[in-house]
C-alpha cells in the first residue's frame, strides 16, 4: 500500500535524511560544547565536529575548507554576498548584473541596493528561462562589481549556463556569485572549474535541516572582501558572528557527503523518475505545457502548464499530492509567478502550472499514482470548463468577442 499523502515538492524543502539524524543527535546530548570555547574538551569535541562538517560541505563544491562561512540559510548567504560586496567594494564601482528569475532572497537584497543608490540589470531570460554569457557580456560596464547569477532555478530547474559566464567575469576581473541551493548535490559544481568567486547553498534543500547554510567566499584568485552584515565575537573570519549551531552543521556536513556520494546513482535515477511522470502525464492529456528546458534543466524538477485548468484548483483536486502552483498568494489575490512570465507565458497559462519536485524519498509507485491522479483530476476540470468545450469545437478562444460586463 502506498502512504498518503505523498510529498513532491523537493524544491521547496526536502525530508532530513535518517542518516543525517542520527548523526546530528549526540551533539545536542554529549557534545554540547561551544565551538568557540578553546580551553576545554567540550569546545574542542565541537570544534572538531564543524571542522569535519567544512570539509565535507568543500568537498562538495570543490573548495578549501577556509572558504566555507556558515550563515543561517541561503537567504542569508545571497545577503551577506550581495550587500557584503556592494559596500565593501563600493569606491570601485556600483552596478550589479542579476536575472530577471532568480529567487527573491537575490532580487530583493538588489532591490535594496537600488535604494541606497545601486545600479542593478536584471537580464531577461529566454523562452526557456536561460540566459546566456553573451548577455552577461554586454551588460558590463566598467562600474561593475558583481554579477550574480543561480545556477539552476527553483521555479522550472533550468540551468543557467555558469562556467560560460563565471569565465566570462575570471577574464574581465569582476566577481562572480551564484545562487547555487538547487545545483549543489544534484548537478556537479565545482568552484575553480566554473570560475565561481562566491556560492550560496543551505543544508534542508539536501535532505539536511533548516537554519543552516553556507557561503563559500574565495579566498585566492582572487580574495574576495566582504563587509560583513552581523557584528559580534569575530565567528567565521569575521564574516558572521555568532555562535555555531553545532547539530546543525554536523548534519549539513553528512548531508553533503552524502550528496556528493550518491549523485551520480541519485540523479540519474530522479532523471527517470521526472521522465517517466513527464511523459505519463502528456501521453493522457493534451494541451499540456513544460516550463522550462527541456534538457538543460535539474533532473528532479518538472513543471507543466495544464491549459484551461486553474493549478490552485487541480492541486484541490489532488489533496493527498503535495506539489507547488505558478500562481503566489499574496495578500488579496493571485499573482501569477514572475519566473513563468518572464519566460513569457501568459496569465492564463502561469495560472494553471504546477511543478512536482522529485527526490531521494520518491519512488515509481509514487509516480504512478500522481500520473493517475493528475490526468483524472484535469480530466475532470475541463469537463466542467465551458472555455475548454470551446476550445474542443474548434473555436479560436483568442478571436472571440467577450460581451462587456
Ligand atoms: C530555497 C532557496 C533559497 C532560500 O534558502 P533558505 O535556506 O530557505 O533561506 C534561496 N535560493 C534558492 C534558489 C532556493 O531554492
Amino acid at each position: 500500500m502506498i502512504k498518503l499523502p505523498i510529498y513532491m515538492d523537493n524544491n521547496a524543502t526536502t525530508r532530513t535524511d535518517p542518516r543525517v539524524v542520527e548523526a546530528m543527535l549526540p551533539y545536542f546530548t554529549e557534545i554540547y560544547g561551544n565551538a568557540a570555547s578553546r580551553n576545554h574538551a567540550f569546545g574542542w569535541a565541537a570544534e572538531e565536529a564543524v571542522e569535519e562538517a567544512r570539509s565535507q560541505i568543500a568537498a562538495l563544491i570543490g573548495a578549501t575548507d577556509k572558504e566555507i562561512i556558515f550563515t543561517s540559510g541561503a537567504t542569508e548567504s545571497n545577503n551577506l554576498a550581495i550587500k557584503g560586496v556592494a559596500a565593501m567594494y563600493r569606491k570601485k564601482g556600483n552596478h550589479l548584473i542579476t536575472v530577471a528569475t532568480e529567487h527573491k532572497a537575490v532580487i530583493d537584497p538588489c532591490k535594496r541596493l537600488e535604494r541606497d543608490g545601486f545600479q542593478v540589470t536584471f537580464l531577461p531570460v529566454d523562452h526557456d528561462g536561460r540566459v546566456s554569457a553573451d548577455q552577461v557580456a554586454q551588460a558590463l560596464t566598467d562600474k561593475t562589481i558583481l554579477v550574480s547569477i543561480m545556477a539552476a532555478n527553483n521555479e522550472i530547474g533550468t540551468v543557467h549556463p555558469i562556467k560560460e559566464i563565471g569565465q566570462l567575469c575570471k577574464q574581465k576581473g569582476i566577481l562572480f556569485h551564484t545562487d547555487a541551493v538547487q545545483a549543489v548535490g544534484k548537478i556537479p559544481i565545482d568552484v575553480e572549474e566554473m570560475g565561481i568567486d562566491l556560492l550560496s547553498l543551505t543544508a534542508h534543500k539536501i535532505y539536511g535541516p533548516k537554519g543552516i547554510g553556507a557561503l563559500y567566499v574565495r579566498r585566492k584568485n582572487p580574495r574576495v572582501r566582504l563587509d560583513p552584515l552581523i557584528d559580534g565575537g569575530g565567528h567565521e573570519r569575521g564574516m558572521r558572528s555568532g555562535t555555531l549551531p553545532v547539530p546543525g552543521i554536523v548534519g549539513f556536513g553528512v548531508a553533503c557527503d552524502l550528496a556528493r556520494k550518491e549523485m551520480p546513482t541519485e540523479s540519474p535515477r530522479l532523471l527517470q523518475l521526472r521522465e517517466k511522470l513527464r511523459l505519463g502525464i502528456t501521453g493522457q492529456l493534451e494541451d499540456v505545457h513544460l516550463n522550462g528546458h527541456p534538457t538543460e534543466r535539474l533532473p528532479g524538477n518538472l513543471n507543466l502548464s495544464f491549459a484551461f485548468v486553474e493549478g490552485e484548483g487541480l492541486m484541490m483536486g489532488m489533496k493527498d499530492v503535495a506539489v507547488s502552483s505558478g500562481s503566489a498568494c499574496t495578500s488579496a489575490s493571485l499573482e501569477p509567478s514572475y519566473v513563468l512570465k518572464a519566460l513569457g507565458v501568459g496569465d492564463e497559462l502561469a495560472h494553471s502550472s504546477i511543478r512536482f519536485g522529485l527526490g531521494r524519498f520518491s519512488t515509481e509507485e509514487e509516480v504512478d499514482y500522481v500520473i493517475d491522479h493528475v490526468v483524472s483530476a484535469v480530466r475532470k476540470l475541463r469537463e466542467m470548463s465551458p472555455l475548454y468545450e470551446m476550445h474542443k469545437e474548434g473555436i479560436d478562444l483568442k478571436t472571440v468577442q467577450w460581451a462587456a460586463h
